[in-house]
């Protein structure tokens, strides 16, 4: 990409009415652009981001046999209504709309219903099972308060992923194959070392559910952390009884803040039994499907990402998440030769700043949006032996010979 082709432009100073570091360093760089409260817009290289963060999530999910599908965002009240969920004394983040004709429809908040009954179709005998099926999908939700940037949308975007087995053995079994994938999506995210399976409440047969909390200060969760015995606990379920069915203590963890990346449930019954997703046993006997489901907050993991790693000069990418490898600068008449020969041949990896400014601006832009590699060749460099190539991370600077380069 080309940076004197591109419409984005960054500004030096945060906006006014942007309370987070993400939201602020993600619009200054000009990855996002807010319409309002908790609604975001993905610029060229904030979408480059969230589908860098999709395609990690999709190879890990797929490499566990899960199917890719895409659902609507519009849903049938009638669902919802037979699981008690769109009252909005029980959903109380519904967003709905009426139909011209008449009528009302929701904004999906989540998919669980609308898949179950999808699911009918296809599912009628032990044979047809089990099933692991995921989208990425955008969510809308009336959140009260969205002062997070794109860590707390009102609009966002979730993948979510449910799965439908015969027993609940095969439900355990998968559940943990799950974690597993789970486990190395965070570690190919960059936040393998912070993220942590946690014990919280809205455990549905199972006693607990599992969120993926990210240590973040700025993370809305309490959590509670041992180390030693690899256990982490949101503050919800951080009780006496809770503590003693685990024989730990209460004094042996840490309080600190989280941020959930993620989530998974074991559902049992709880949808299949009122929407009447049913199989034919081996047997011929009638029986509800055993579900789970299993979410990761895509454009929040994102933030998370962003808030996790910047710094006072901007966002940090890891690599494995950075909209380009390289930002490429060429200084002088020669330094710009070169560098046009060197994007002419890597313009995949690449963000070019063959813009007509200063380089101290494309230093600091560079810096801003958090590349992970800046390229620089100009006469200085090719005396010195090549390109100069910063890392954004660490700082360290070093000379490359240019056939080097890209190795
Ligand atoms: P939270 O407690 O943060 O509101 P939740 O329990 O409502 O999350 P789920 O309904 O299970 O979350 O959604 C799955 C995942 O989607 C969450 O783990 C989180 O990462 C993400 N998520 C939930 N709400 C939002 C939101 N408003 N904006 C961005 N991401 C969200
Ligand atoms: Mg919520």
């Amino acid at each position: 990409m080309r940076l004197s082709k591109t419409f984005i432009k960054t500004l030096r100073t945060a906006p006014k009415d942007e309370t987070a570091t993400n939201g602020a360093l993600l619009t200054r760089a000009g990855y996002i652009h807010k319409e309002m409260a908790g609604v975001y817009d993905y610029l060229p290289l904030g979408l480059l981001t969230i589908e860098k963060i999709k395609n990690i999530i999709r190879e890990e999910l797929n490499a566990i046999g899960c199917e890719e599908v895409l659902m609507s965002a519009l849903q049938n009240p009638e669902l919802w209504e037979a699981t008690g969920r769109f009252s909005d004394q029980e959903v109380d983040i519904w967003f709905k709309t009426e139909l011209s004709a008449g009528g009302v429809l929701g904004l999906a908040p989540t998919h669980e219903e609308p898949m179950v009954e999808m699911m009918k179709n296809y599912v009628s005998s032990y044979k047809d099972l089990p099933l692991y099926v995921y989208q990425f999908q955008t969510k809308f939700r009336n959140e009260l308060r969205a002062k997070s940037g794109i860590m707390r949308g009102r609009e966002f975007l979730m993948k979510d992923l449910y799965s439908f087995h015969t027993s609940e053995e095969d439900l355990d079994e998968f559940y943990g194959k799950v974690e597993g994938a789970y486990k190395k999506i965070f570690e190919r995210l960059g936040l393998g070392d912070s993220t942590y399976e946690t014990f919280a409440s809205g455990g549905i047969f199972a006693k607990f559910s599992h969120e993926y909390q990210t240590i973040l200060p700025v993370g809305e969760d309490t959590i509670y952390y041992n180390k030693d015995k690899s256990l982490v606990l949101n503050k919800e379920v951080f009780t006496p009884e809770v503590l003693a069915d685990f024989g730990v203590d209460a004094k042996d963890f840490t309080e600190t803040r989280g941020a959930e990346v993620g989530n998974i449930f074991k559902l049992k019954f709880k949808y299949s039994e009122p929407l009447g997703l049913k199989y034919a046993t081996e047997d011929n006997k009638s029986e509800f499907v055993y579900m789970g489901c299993y979410g990761i907050g895509v454009s929040r993991v994102m933030g998370v990402i962003a808030e996790k790693f910047a710094d006072d000069k901007g966002l940090v990418w890891p690599e494995a998440v950075a909209p380009f490898k390289y930002y490429l600068v060429g200084i002088g008449e020669d330094g710009t030769r070169k560098t046009e020969g060197i994007y002419a041949e890597h313009k995949d990896e690449i963000l070019f700043d063959d813009r007509d400014v200063r380089p101290g601006e494309k230093f600091a832009d560079s810096e801003l949006m958090g590349i992970p590699q800046r390229i620089v060749i100009s006469d200085k460099t090719l005396a010195s032996g090549g390109a100069e190539v910063t890392n954004r991370a660490t700082g360290e600077t070093k000379i490359v010979d240019l056939k080097e380069l890209f190795v």
